[in-house]
């Protein structure tokens, strides 16, 4: 077995141990020392990271058989006697967001009455699961403010075995399922609980606790947050957000909210506004070319193809055409997408799906399709020629039916 130095004091960052077995692995190289103060991922938390002797560890991790520590290593260790290295930055992170997470659960039984029943330490945010569904935001609010209450206070935090006789005079947040002794975080009087991890010594060392997300679960609820110096980049990039938009806005942030707001009402009746213009616009185009067109074996059709045309708009075209009776409109436009519709006049029993099918097959990538009054579809890019050349075969088919 290792002996498990971080349990006694996280703060430790150099250590020497000696190799006691060189664990035979097909891919990996890996080694079990005396005594270390990696922490193997486990509970939630991911492995601590480092050199042994200037080779990187590249994991940590308990060997269930015998609770050994194996570290995972990038090339194999030539010498018995090792001078470890513990990845601190990593590893304090690891603390602040691991500790935050003991004050957190402790704030939402108070808050909520929600009891913790996993947690997760991301690379980005952490996790912890409530087992309660529906938590009101006003008690997430208050955890929030109970857990930083419990960081201002600066609790001491202890971390030991208790005797048998001491632990059953604790109330733990939660009594896991363990073989052996039980190692129990104290916060102050704050919060005790049962946990193998790695702490800071003062809650001071936590830094702020932010709440960033609520998430509903199958049968509870998932809270996101960020500790320490996650927490204040975090208000640092989202700083720089408001900022700008303030800046473009040119308001002041706590304004940003009203000026998206007023935007968003602009825009809105411009587009009204835009739709009615269009609508009109296409009105008076289509008794242009309603107009223009001339009627030939008792058909009046319309052709015509514009670049770059949206299919809705063209839509919107052909159906105002075929309002009148006798009319068949053949519409299309060219560009980096065909689009191509058919619309006839009520009065008229021409089959504008047919129609559509057996012309559409000459552009590339061309399908579609629609009922007998009316068809549309596109292809691939085309030429305003290639459309013509659609159109126009079409028309040939009509006239000569
Ligand atoms: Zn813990």
């Amino acid at each position: 077995m290792t002996e498990r130095l971080y349990y006694s004091d996280s703060y430790t960052r150099k250590f020497a141990a000696r190799v006691r077995e060189r664990a035979a692995l097909p891919d990996r190289h890996a080694v079990i020392l005396d005594r270390t103060f990696f922490y193997p991922a486990s509970g939630g938390q991911p492995s601590d990271l480092g050199m042994l002797n200037g080779v990187a560890v590249e994991e940590a991790v308990v060997r269930e058989s015998d609770k050994a520590v194996l570290h995972f290593l990038a090339r194999p260790l030539d010498t018995d006697s090792v001078e470890g290295e513990i990845d601190w930055p990593r590893r304090f992170d690891f603390m602040q967001q691991h500790t935050g997470q003991h004050i957190l659960s402790q704030a939402f039984i108070r808050s909520a009455e929600a009891l913790t029943v996993g947690f997760h330490l991301g690379a980005e945010t952490t996790t912890i699961d409530l087992d309660t569904e529906k938590i009101a935001p006003s008690a997430i609010e208050r955890a929030e403010q109970i857990a930083n209450e419990a960081v201002a206070a600066n609790y001491p935090v202890r971390a030991w075995f208790p005797t048998a006789d001491e632990l059953s005079r604790l109330t733990l947040r939660k009594t896991p399922d363990v073989d052996g002794p039980l190692r129990v975080v104290a916060i102050g009087e704050f919060d005790f609980n049962a946990c193998g991890g790695t702490h800071v010594a003062h809650t001071a060392e936590v830094g702020p606790i932010k709440i960033l997300k609520t998430e509903k679960q199958k049968k509870g609820a998932r809270i996101e947050f960020v500790c320490g110096a996650r927490a204040v980049s975090d208000y640092a990039r989202k700083h720089a957000i408001v900022n700008q938009l303030a800046n473009e806005f040119t308001c002041g942030q706590s304004e940003v909210i009203d000026s998206v707001a007023r935007l968003r009402g602009e825009t809105q009746s411009l587009r009204k506004e835009l739709r009615a213009a269009r609508d009109e616009l296409l009105d008076y185009e289509s008794a242009r070319l309603s107009e223009a067109a001339a009627a030939r074996n008792g058909l009046k059709v319309v052709r015509g193809v514009w670049p770059d045309r949206d299919l809705s708009e063209l839509r919107g075209l052909a159906n105002r055409l075929a309002a009148s009776p006798g009319v068949v409109a053949l519409l299309g436009s060219s560009g980096e997408k065909a689009n191509v519709v058919f619309a006839r006049a009520a009065d008229s029993d021409r089959d504008m799906n047919a129609l559509f099918q057996s012309a559409i097959g000459s552009l590339e990538g061309g399908r579609g399709g629609g009922s007998p009054s009316v068809a549309q579809g596109g292809g691939a890019r085309a030429t305003k020629e290639q459309i013509e050349a659609v159109l126009s075969q079409a028309e040939r088919e009509l006239l000569n039916h």
